[in-house]
């Protein structure tokens, strides 16, 4: 099966304090499977009567981390598929702390099922990597691999985990979807460090997301690098 970054849907690009541009999000479909990455707080009001959404034959959630715009509509989508849809969502994210978050707003586990690896139904690969940007939860990067296209998207992330950033330079990742703050970020890859990290020849096959203000989006073409169109 083909594929290209076209395949890619994003719901949105901005960073948390940004919602002018939306929950950084996307989805895209494999066979009748729809995959989403992350579920923050605008996502479920962007997907809940999509047809790929409502007319697939099973759903699955990727999350990268737990902060709120990431997982902010998580709780509302698996009772939708549950009880309006009649569909049990797949949640992949390897760490423990899912299950305690679902209960205290109210989603008991028999409302989804959780997995820490990656379904062989799903028919994608998931490497996972794990990523700096808080130490209170586990945040991960992921590298997808759909049928012919390879692509990491970095959640929120300060860094390129080094294996990614060797496989992204060889050839082996086509695309790479990073976190871009300003140079001030902590918590974020400012972009200062993507520039020192990706050779200006190589910025093409970097797209940024998670981005701080609409301001800022010129910033970073004029760095080279693209930008998520939503
Ligand atoms: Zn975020
Ligand atoms: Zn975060």
């Amino acid at each position: 099966m083909e594929h290209s970054i076209d395949d890619l849907h994003f719901l949105g690009s901005g960073s948390a304090f940004n919602p002018e541009m939306d929950n950084t999000s996307a989805w895209f479909v494999r066979g009748d499977m729809f995959f989403l990455l992350d579920c923050g707080e605008t996502v479920f009001g962007k997907i809940w009567n999509l047809p790929e959404f409502t007319f697939a034959t099973s759903i699955a959630v990727i999350l990268t981390h737990m902060h709120c715009d990431h997982v902010g509509s998580l709780g509302t989508l698996l009772s939708y598929c549950k009880l309006v849809l009649g569909k049990q969502v797949t949640v992949f994210y390897p760490s423990d702390n899912l299950e305690p978050y679902l209960r205290l707003v109210g989603i008991a586990p028999q409302f989804y099922s959780h997995v820490r690896e990656v379904p062989p139904a799903w028919g994608i690969a998931i490497s996972v990597h794990h990523v700096e940007h808080a130490d209170d939860m586990d945040c991960f990067g992921y590298v997808i691999q759909l049928d012919d296209l390879s692509f990491y998207y970095s959640g929120d992330a300060a860094d390129i985990p080094e294996a990614v950033l060797s496989q992204f330079l060889d050839g082996a990742i086509d695309i790479m979807f990073h976190d871009t703050g300003t140079n001030q970020s902590v918590f974020h890859c400012p972009l200062s460090r993507l520039a020192r990290r990706i050779p200006p020849e190589y910025r093409g096959r970097v797209i940024s997301m998670h981005v701080p203000s609409k301001e800022f989006v010129d910033t970073i073409l004029d760095a080279g690098f693209k930008v998520v169109v939503v």
